[in-house]
């Protein structure tokens, strides 16, 4: 009578002691931070990086919306923490700003304009680009490095599956060959490159954290960042373009990996979940324009 309590109560105990060491074998692994003990950064600025019309929506939404005309917003975040100040994409090249004829990745689908530089909303806090310690990006399409050139000191932050890839042989979409060629050249050769190998804790206190969710390019990465009254925000980068394809799952068909764009918008739900985080999608034109702009910020 007493052998098989003892043998279930063996089993779990063996089986509380595996799944322990599980979750502290998957503590240890993550960067992402313990939204208990995450630091913050102090302020969180949006940037107006340009806005873009394309013409056949379905471009992003497949099966959906073809032929239909849609405006996406460009969308730059600017972090203080401390005496650092780190820039997250670069939008749109100055040299569009107020071209009537705008400037365009990729002329027959899409053209960018730009209203204001990031040079120019810099200023309107006191900071000039030399000031920026920091500039992540979250892929390396033209309209997020499109201003790689005014930050030639500041440390860059980019995954290196990303950089891999646009320095590797050309696939067979010419579409994308085309943007990973004007990715070369946007990019240049930093001087201080830092490249990351999945989720990372910029300055390691868990007040940002790069996330990588690849997909839409082979080393995109959103960012979480921590802030004192606003809690935690996700940057989505491109991990999707809007709040309907985020509800619905759609990936769009310039995307490099439908699975991995999947599975990547499958792991920013989960963490809205895990740090009660808010969700700012970078080309949601609706959304963003009801976000505060700089010089108003989050803190
Ligand atoms: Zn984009």
């Amino acid at each position: 009578m007493l052998k098989a309590p003892k043998a279930a109560l063996a089993f779990v105990l063996v089986a509380l002691a595996l799944m322990m060491e599980g979750t502290l074998d998957a503590n240890a692994d993550s960067k992402l931070p313990d939204p208990v003990k995450a630091g913050v950064a102090e302020k969180l600025f949006r940037l107006d990086c340009g806005r873009s019309i394309a013409n056949d929506e379905s471009v992003w939404t497949p099966g959906e919306n073809v032929g239909r005309r849609v405006e996406f917003s460009s969308t730059c975040w600017l972090i203080k923490r401390g005496s650092e100040w780190l820039l997250w994409d670069s939008g749109v090249p100055e040299s569009a700003h107020n071209d009537p004829q705008g400037w365009s990745t990729l002329p027959k689908l899409i053209v960018y304009h730009l209203d204001k530089t990031l040079t120019d909303q810099l200023a309107e806090i006191g900071l000039k680009p030399g000031d920026i310690t920091h500039v992540a990006i979250s892929h390396t399409h033209g309209d997020h490095i499109g201003n790689m050139g005014l930050f030639p000191a500041s440390t860059i932050l980019m995954q290196r599956a990303e950089y891999d890839w646009i320095n590797s042989g050309n696939g067979s979409n010419d579409n994308v060959n085309q943007l990973m060629a004007l990715a070369r050249q946007l990019l240049g050769t930093p001087k201080n490159l830092r490249l990351i190998d999945g989720d990372a804790d910029v300055f390691g206190d868990g007040s940002v954290t790069l996330v990588s969710t690849p997909g839409h390019t082979p080393g995109h990465q959103s960012l979480l960042v921590h802030l004192k009254n606003s809690g935690f925000i996700i940057l989505s980068g491109d991990v999707v373009h809007t709040e309907e394809n985020f509800k619905k799952d759609i990936v769009p068909s310039l995307n490099t990996n439908k699975e991995e764009s999947v599975a990547s918008m499958g792991k920013i739900r989960h963490m809205i979940a895990t740090y009660k985080a808010k969700f700012f999608i970078n080309h949601d034109k609706k959304e963003t324009d009801t976000l505060k702009l700089i010089p108003a910020f989050y803190d």
